[in-house]
């Protein structure tokens, strides 16, 4: 068997990697309590994604890679939103249309103990606008004595409700196997950008960090009418900008302009607003307030551009705010927090004042040029052969791996594939990233390679 090894660095995790073709997604949506965590857990085979013994605990992440009949995927789990019990119905709409619009098939969790609600039917109006691909999951049916609570839910006009225990395990494996029916094996999202046209930017952060401040001078009064730019659809959530002459779409500025209600779960919502985001666009400016210390939401949202594998420019913001003994801190906490994307252009300005706000538009495109890429096939393996005689990979037990040959698979971002003779250390992989970035650039974007060892 061909033996893959894939090279992110820190940011790989269960979310995918940068430069592979995008995972069809699948989201779990549903009120809260119905099971959505235990099913989701179910669906990864481990327990990593609960935290139900400690209430209150706010899960961030949004969403996980999975496996089922050999086929692979990305989960979107809205479980770990905590809703408050006021307005619970308005919330839980809300929640599930952003997971729906980043899903490629919804899996809609149902207690079947309790039966259809009220905000049960608000998420099936959703369901039917948005056309995708559902599977009812009628969960909470632990034993065939309470099968026939699952039968009610055909009253909610979605076809066949599966009657599941998420707890138990039970009938989750059809439920797969239906889940799976339902979702494309390509996802529609890294289809969904077009070709050519103005680029997509995303303006993300944690709150406070000023993007909409920074929308409305980038906006000013430069806002385009978008007949005017033919053979361009609309989303009404995106904002089309005219910047040093050439049009640009800020997507989902919608979301940066709703303020979220400060609730406990306020951050996770972010987190999925800022993924829809980020999926939409080619390119993604990261806002950080440099007058404070960065957190680790900061990070987590850069870590989210990085998985999607979109191309990446980091803003710091409020520079006006700064003085010397920040600016010190600051850098050093570039290099203990950045270090895994030290590729990516920094940028300072002041939104408020509109500072250096121009150096924008240059580093998009800087970011966007490297993403888009290409090495051929005759300069990567000219790079390696020198490589390779320059820095041999290191002897172990007498056997060295060779690189026989490499090819870009892809682009949008780079993605490489290294044919070998045996292993490689994660170290030598991270020389060869190294290498790749000090004689191509790549500013600005991820970059993936994987590695095929040939018997
Ligand atoms: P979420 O808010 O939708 O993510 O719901 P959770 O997964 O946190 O589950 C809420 C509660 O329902 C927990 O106490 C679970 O143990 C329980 N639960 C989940 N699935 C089942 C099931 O299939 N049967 C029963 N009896 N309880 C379940
Ligand atoms: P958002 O939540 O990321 O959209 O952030 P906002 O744009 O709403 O900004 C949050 C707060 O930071 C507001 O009070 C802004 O006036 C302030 N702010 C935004 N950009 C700057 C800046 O460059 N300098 C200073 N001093 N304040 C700023």
């Amino acid at each position: 068997d061909d033996d893959e090894e894939l090279l992110n660095g820190e940011f790989a995790d269960e979310a995918g990697e940068p430069g592979s073709a995008p995972l069809p997604v699948l989201a779990v949506v549903g009120r809260p309590n119905v099971g959505k965590s235990t099913l989701v857990n179910r669906i990864l085979g481990r327990r990593e994604a609960v935290v139900e013994d400690k209430p209150g605990v706010t899960r961030d992440r949004v969403n996980y890679r999975a496996e089922w009949a050999g086929r692979h995927f990305t989960v979107i789990d809205t479980g770990g939103w905590e809703v408050d019990a006021k307005g619970i119905a308005a919330r839980v709409a809300e929640q599930a249309e952003i997971a729906i619009s980043l899903a490629d098939a919804v899996l809609f969790v149902v207690d079947a103990q309790v039966g259809p609600t009220a905000t049960d039917e608000r998420v099936v109006k959703l369901l039917r606008k948005a056309g995708k691909p559902v599977v009812l999951c009628a969960n909470k049916v632990d034993g065939p004595r309470t099968e026939s609570d699952a039968t009610d839910l055909w009253s909610l006009g979605l076809g066949e409700p599966h009657p599941v225990s998420a707890l138990h395990g039970r009938g989750t494996g059809d439920l797969l196997d239906a889940a799976m029916k339902a979702l494309p094996t390509i996802s529609a999202h890294g289809a969904a950008i077009p070709v050519g046209g103005p680029r997509r930017v995303a303006l993300v952060g944690r709150p406070n960090v000023g993007k909409s401040s920074l929308l409305n001078k980038v906006l000013g009064s430069q806002r385009v009418v978008v007949d005017d730019v033919a053979g361009t659809t609309r989303d009404p959530v995106d904002e089309l900008v005219m910047l040093k002459g050439k049009p640009w779409w800020f997507v989902d500025t919608a979301g940066i302009r709703r303020r979220v209600h400060q609730t406990s779960g306020a951050d996770f919502y972010a987190s999925l607003r800022t993924q829809a985001a980020i999926e939409k666009a080619e390119v993604a400016v990261v806002l950080v307030d440099a007058s404070v210390k960065m957190t680790e939401q900061d990070t987590r949202v850069i870590s989210q551009v990085v998985e999607a594998g979109r191309a990446l420019v980091i803003a710091y913001n409020k520079w006006d705010l700064m003085d010397e003994d920040r600016r010190s801190f600051l850098e050093r906490e570039i290099d203990q927090d950045l270090v895994q994307v030290q590729w990516a252009p920094r940028i300072n300005f002041s939104a408020k004042t509109g500072w250096h706000t121009d150096r924008m538009v240059p580093a998009l495109e800087r970011a966007l040029a490297s993403w888009e890429t290409r090495i051929s096939t005759g300069k990567l393996n000219a790079f390696l052969g020198e490589l390779v005689a320059s820095h041999p990979h290191p002897l172990r037990g007498g056997k060295q791996p060779r690189i026989l040959f490499a090819t870009q698979a892809a682009t949008c971002p780079p993605r490489f594939v290294l044919f070998t003779t045996g292993f490689l250390e994660a170290g030598y992989r991270r020389y060869i990233e190294r290498m790749l970035r000090e004689t191509f650039g790549f500013e600005g974007t991820p970059i993936s390679i994987s590695v095929r060892v040939r018997e």
